[in-house]
């Protein structure tokens, strides 16, 4: 501020932490339901107010078990109630919440708990041999078990028989710039980094993923978190809820269409989130047998966390049913864009408006972007120029844990997201790629995510991923890894004459393998890494064989 501007009068100095989000919702949504689904399907109801309450006493718990501001408590549970009182809890007594991907590899898991140093675990009864098989590379000082069967491993405590015995706690005054919960990144790009939002980061991200043009919530919505609670905090959709009052519906473990489904119909749900791959086979499911499921309810569903397909977004409104397309990171909390449609476009016809949606759209209301092309100079919204983007924001990290991965910030302070777009006049985002997905044939870029999304839109394919496979000619060829629907018939000319109406020749592949699933990573992606270094060597195999023939 310089000398000369006037000070605003105000309370500056109120702290943006999450327990006015959390007392709130115990305060004046107390009665909101929350229910969940346990893993043996059946149906546990409770309230808003009765999760405040709980969490209070699992404060008090931690506390008495040693449990200090700034620790680490882990977790190795579902969406699952017992999740949302740690989500409450734990930052609010001032120590941190760090939820931990049960699907990751046990070496993976050794690191990361090791690297945030994790005091506690909360575990699921169900998930005691995910934890058995790294606890030997990390002595945790209290092993806590959600268990309904009664039955507990030596040493561990049992969590309900600790919050039974423990008074609410009175939280603690905080500030909004200390850490409340920590996530890694997949490393899909390198070993996992951790992340560590503020208070005031996931305050801020609340306020804003509420908003209309974002996920539109209030208390009138009933929300299904498909995306789980161990990843990205699932997109901040429990403090989301706490702060607009909104009901709640955690699925636990059981994420087949039907069971989603079922869920969704029988809890009337408003608003549902998770990655493209669920909402697939719940499209599958609902083409299948129209008319099975009552969703009249259910306005809208958030999809991100990888591509939309147009043929999604199409396959979604025959059953009136809007999917809403959004962009982030484990590094953005995650909201990073949302898609609503430009206003410009409300008249518009179908095909532009699809044109539009398939995109990530605008970003959030205070995250701020730009793109920087290959030549390190920023490149023009004119939406053909491709670079990599950049964002900032209140809930952006700033760096990750260990100070490590300084190189993807840069010195102005800015975070550099590996996402290769293109950006329009408007400053809607189109992500061509992650800068490590791109295929570079030629000396010309050929956008992955394009063609996938082409290769989807066919009948007969149920998922398609395209990667970048060495040519001794070219540098590299795209080459399509196909999954065709249950009946579907297809062969690699009729999918390559599909492409052809699309594309440029020399971007279609001339190579399409067909597989029976395509391998992903602990958070639904496609795998590309392990398809690489399965079919780059196949390659080199037949290279070899031709030349020795
Ligand atoms: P990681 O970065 O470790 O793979 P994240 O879950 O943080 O794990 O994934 C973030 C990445 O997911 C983004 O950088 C982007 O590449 C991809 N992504 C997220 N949402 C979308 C979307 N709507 N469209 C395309 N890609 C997306």
């Amino acid at each position: 501020m310089t000398e000369a501007a006037m000070r605003g009068l105000m309370m500056d100095d109120y702290q943006l932490s999450l327990t006015a989000v959390i007392e709130r919702a115990g305060q004046f949504s107390a009665a909101r339901k929350v229910v969940s689904r346990r893993p043996d399907g059946t149906i546990h109801r409770t309230t808003l107010g009765a999760c405040v309450q709980r969490a209070r006493q699992l404060s008090s718990a931690l506390r008495a078990l040693g449990i200090r501001d700034g620790d680490r408590v882990a977790t190795l549970l579902w969406n699952q109630p017992e999740h949302l009182e740690l989500y409450f809890g734990v930052p609010l007594m001032g120590a941190v919440i760090h939820t931990v991907n049960p699907r990751l590899h046990r070496d993976e898991l050794a690191f990361i708990v090791g690297d945030a140093e994790d005091r506690v675990v909360v575990v699921d009864e169900s998930l005691l041999p995910v934890l058995d098989s790294f606890r030997a590379d990390h002595r945790f000082e209290h092993v806590i078990v959600v268990s309904r069967s009664g039955s507990l491993p030596e040493g561990t405590l049992d969590y309900d028989v600790l919050l039974s015995a423990a008074g609410p706690m009175s939280w603690p005054e905080l500030s909004e710039g200390q850490a409340s919960a920590m996530c890694y990144t997949s490393g899909t790009t390198g070993r996992p980094k951790g992340v560590v939002y503020s208070h005031r980061a996931l305050v801020l991200h609340s306020l804003v993923a509420a908003l209309p043009d974002q996920m539109g919530l209030s208390s009138r919505d009933t929300i299904l978190p498909v995306v789980p609670m161990f990843h990205v905090n699932a997109w901040g959709i429990p403090y989301i809820a706490a702060f607009s009052g909104a009901a709640l519906v955690l699925p636990g473990p059981k994420l087949d269409a039907v069971s989603v489904l079922d869920l969704l119909a029988d809890e009337k749900v408003t608003m549902t989130a998770g990655v493209p791959t669920v909402w697939m086979a719940v499209l599958q499911a609902l083409d299948a047998e129209p008319g099975r499921w009552d969703l009249s309810a259910l306005e809208r569903l958030i999809v991100g966390g990888s591509a939309v397909p147009r043929s999604m977004l199409e396959g979604f409104d025959r059953h009136g049913l809007t999917v809403v397309q959004a962009w982030g990171m484990t590094e953005t909390s995650p909201l990073g864009s949302v898609n609503r449609l430009a206003a410009d476009l409300f008249d518009a016809g179908a095909e532009e408006q699809y044109e539009y949606r398939a995109r990530q759209g605008i970003p959030s209301p205070f995250v701020e972007i730009r793109a920087r092309g290959e030549d390190g100079e920023l490149i023009p919204w004119d939406d053909s120029a491709m670079g990599e983007l950049e964002v900032r924001g209140p809930w952006v990290a700033a760096s990750y844990h260990h100070g490590l991965g300084a190189d993807r910030f840069t010195d102005d302070g800015w975070f550099k997201t590996g996402d290769v777009v293109k950006l329009d006049a408007r400053g809607c985002i189109r992500i061509c790629d992650r800068s490590k997905d791109l295929v570079k044939s030629g000396g010309e870029w050929i956008s992955s995510v394009d063609l996938e999304n082409h290769l989807m839109a066919h009948s007969a394919v149920a998922e398609a991923a395209v990667i970048a496979i060495p040519d001794e000619r070219w540098g590299e060829r795209p080459m399509a890894v196909v999954v065709l629907n249950e009946g579907g018939h297809a062969t690699a000319e009729e999918l390559c004459s599909h492409l052809s109406g699309q594309f440029a020749k020399w971007q279609v592949p001339e190579r399409v393998e067909f597989v029976e699933s395509i391998p992903r990573t602990a958070t639904g992606k496609f795998k590309k890494l392990a398809l690489r270094e399965r079919f780059a060597a196949d390659t080199t195999a037949a290279a070899v064989s031709s030349g020795t023939s």
